[in-house]
C-alpha cells in the first residue's frame, strides 16, 4: 500500500523554552506559591521594567487585558472615539468595544507597515472639525517592528491625546535606540504562546506613571479596598498573572536577546535566498529602527512572481509547513466594517495592498537551518524563474 508519509510539521512561531524556566517554576513549587501573584510576579515585573527601561511594569493575564486596563485608566467610556491601527490582530481593537467606545481605524504607511502618520493626521483633522477628538490612540507595532513614533507622537501631542503602544509583537525592538513599548503613556506586551517569549499566556503593561500602574494593579485584582473583610467600591477584573506563569516568564526573559538574534538570522537567510526574485518584497526596516523580525513578512506581486501569496501558503501547507497570510485589516472585518477608516492617501489603502499580497513565513527562534531550507526550496520551486 502506498502512503505519502507526512514530513515533520514546521510551525509558524512555536514556543521556545530555555533552561532557566524550570528552575524558577521549581522555586515557586518549593514555596508552594502557585497563585495568585507572589514573589515571581514581583520579580518578573521588575525584570521586565528593567529590560525595556520603563519606570514600572504590571503583570496581567493577557495582552488583551493590558490594553483594556490602559483604556479604562485613560477614561475611555461609552461613545468615546479611539483611534487604532487597522493592520493588526483583533485583540488590539476589541477592548475599545469592552469600554463601550467606538474604534476609528488608521491605515499603515509603506515604510514601516505600521500606522501612517498622514492617515492619522487626516483622522485628527476630520474629528477636530466634527468637534469630537478621540480619547486615546492605540498604535500597533507589527511583526517585531516599531511604528514611526516620532511623527505619531508629534501629531498626538499637538491634539493632547494619549498614546497606548500595542507592543505585543515588538518586545525587544528598538526605535532610535529606545525600547519599543516605552514611547506612549502606556506600552503593552503579550506572552501568548506564539510571541517572542511566552508564559503560555500572559501580558505586561509598562508606564512611566507609577500611580497609574498601581491603580491598574488594583483593578486587575478585583478592586479590593483595604479592609479585613472583602470591601469593594469600584468594579474590578480577575486579570492578574499567576506566580507560576511569572516564573516561566523570568526564565524566558533571560534568553530574549538570543531569541531576537535567531529571528533576525532567520529573516536574513530568507532574504538572501528569495529577495532577488521579481515581485517579492520583504517588510522594510526603516533607518533608526531595529526590528526583532518576530515574523518574517513579505509581499508577493503575482504578475511579477508568477505566483500569489495564497498559492505559496497552499504549496507550503502541502509540505506540512505552516505559513499565514498577514493580518486582515480591521476595517475589512465583518465585526468592524461599519466603523470609520482613514487610508494613507485618498487613492491608496496600504493595509489592503498588504493583505492582498502579504504572507508570513515560519520564524520560530528554534527553527533549524535544514527546516528553513525546506521552506526556501518549496518557495523557489514555484516562483517564476525559481529554477536557476
Ligand atoms: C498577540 C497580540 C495581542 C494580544 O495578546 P494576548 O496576550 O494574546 O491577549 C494584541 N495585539 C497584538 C498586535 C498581538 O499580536
Amino acid at each position: 500500500m502506498l502512503m505519502k508519509t507526512l514530513k515533520k510539521r514546521i510551525y509558524l512561531s512555536p514556543p521556545h523554552m530555555g533552561t532557566e524556566e524550570l528552575c524558577f517554576v521549581e522555586e515557586a513549587f518549593q514555596s508552594n506559591w502557585i497563585a495568585p501573584l507572589g514573589p515571581q510576579v514581583d520579580a518578573f515585573e521588575k525584570e521586565m521594567a528593567q529590560y525595556v527601561g520603563a519606570n514600572e511594569a504590571a503583570a496581567v493575564n493577557s495582552g488583551t487585558s493590558a490594553i483594556h486596563l490602559a483604556l479604562r485608566y485613560l477614561g475611555v467610556g461609552q461613545g468615546d472615539i479611539v483611534f487604532c491601527s487597522t493592520f493588526t490582530f483583533v485583540a488590539s481593537a476589541n477592548p475599545i468595544l469592552y469600554q463601550g467606545a467606538i474604534p476609528v481605524f488608521i491605515d499603515s504607511e509603506p515604510d514601516s507597515w505600521n500606522m501612517s502618520p498622514s492617515a492619522l493626521k487626516s483622522a485628527f483633522m476630520y474629528c477636530e472639525q466634527a468637534g469630537r477628538l478621540p480619547r486615546a490612540v492605540i498604535v500597533v507595532n507589527m511583526y517585531g517592528q516599531s511604528s514611526n513614533m516620532t511623527s505619531i507622537l508629534q501629531i498626538c501631542d499637538r491634539f493632547g491625546v494619549p498614546v497606548i503602544e500595542d507592543a505585543a509583537e515588538s518586545l525587544g525592538a528598538l526605535y532610535n535606540g529606545k525600547a519599543s513599548g516605552t514611547f506612549g503613556k502606556f506600552g503593552i506586551f503579550s506572552f501568548n504562546g506564539n510571541k517572542i517569549i511566552t508564559t503560555s499566556g500572559g501580558g505586561m503593561i509598562v508606564s512611566g506613571d507609577r500611580d497609574a500602574l498601581n491603580k491598574i494593579r488594583f483593578w486587575a485584582a478585583q478592586a479590593r479596598d483595604e479592609a479585613l473583610h472583602y470591601e469593594h467600591s469600584e468594579m474590578g477584573y480577575n486579570y492578574r498573572m499567576s506566580n507560576i506563569l511569572a516564573a516561566i516568564g523570568r526564565g524566558q526573559l533571560q534568553e530574549i536577546d538570543k531569541r531576537i538574534d535567531a529571528r533576525r538570522q532567520i529573516f536574513h537567510r530568507y532574504y538572501s535566498a528569495l529577495s532577488a526574485n521579481d515581485g517579492i518584497a520583504f517588510m522594510p526596516e526603516p533607518a533608526g529602527s531595529k526590528s526583532t523580525r518576530w515574523l518574517t513578512a513579505l509581499t508577493v506581486n503575482p504578475s511579477l512572481a508568477g505566483v500569489s501569496a495564497t498559492e505559496i501558503i497552499e504549496a507550503l501547507a502541502e509540505e506540512n509547513i505552516e505559513a499565514r497570510s498577514v493580518w486582515k485589516p480591521m476595517h475589512l472585518q465583518p465585526l468592524y466594517k461599519q466603523n470609520a477608516y482613514f487610508s494613507h492617501s485618498p487613492e491608496m489603502s496600504i493595509s489592503d495592498q498588504l493583505f492582498n499580497q502579504g504572507l508570513c513565513l515560519p520564524s520560530g527562534s528554534n527553527l533549524s537551518e535544514d527546516d528553513q531550507d525546506r521552506v526556501i526550496e518549496c518557495i523557489k520551486a514555484i516562483v517564476k524563474g525559481g529554477i536557476r
